[in-house]
């Protein structure tokens, strides 16, 4: 499927609140926010989940990795501690098959998830 709704988010079909983008990256607010910050990062080169990354070559999840380290940064700059969530698949409670990246953070989180 390539016409989730992170698809036409970047296609510009439908508004977000942008954090941060650039070449490789957007990075948006989550519309159903679970902590004070909750960041949701999508690579601009399309990738269903997280487990087609083994295939991908590795200088662009790096990129994509660098981008979200450089996004939390930018939402907890004095590195009081967040998590980075990438559901994959059903079982792991993927919603949207399109990859993104959760930035969470801004209270003490707790462990583990459900
Ligand atoms: P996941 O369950 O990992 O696939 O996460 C999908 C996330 O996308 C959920 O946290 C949703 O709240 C979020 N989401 C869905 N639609 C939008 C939207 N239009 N703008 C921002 N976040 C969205």
């Amino acid at each position: 499927m390539s016409n989730t709704i992170f698809d036409k988010i970047l296609a510009g079909d439908i508004p977000v609140d942008s954090v941060y983008e650039d070449d490789d990256i957007l990075a948006f607010s989550d519309i159903n926010p679970k902590a004070p910050f909750h960041v949701l990062v999508i690579p601009k080169k399309r990738a269903s989940r997280f487990s087609e990354l083994s295939s991908r070559p590795v200088e662009e999840t790096g990129r994509f990795f660098a981008a979200v380290s450089k996004v939390a940064a930018l939402l907890d700059p004095n590195d009081n501690g967040y998590r980075v969530v990438i559901n994959n698949g059903s079982d792991g409670g993927q919603e949207v098959e399109y990859l993104h990246a959760h930035i969470l953070g801004g209270r003490k989180l707790t462990w583990p998830p459900g």
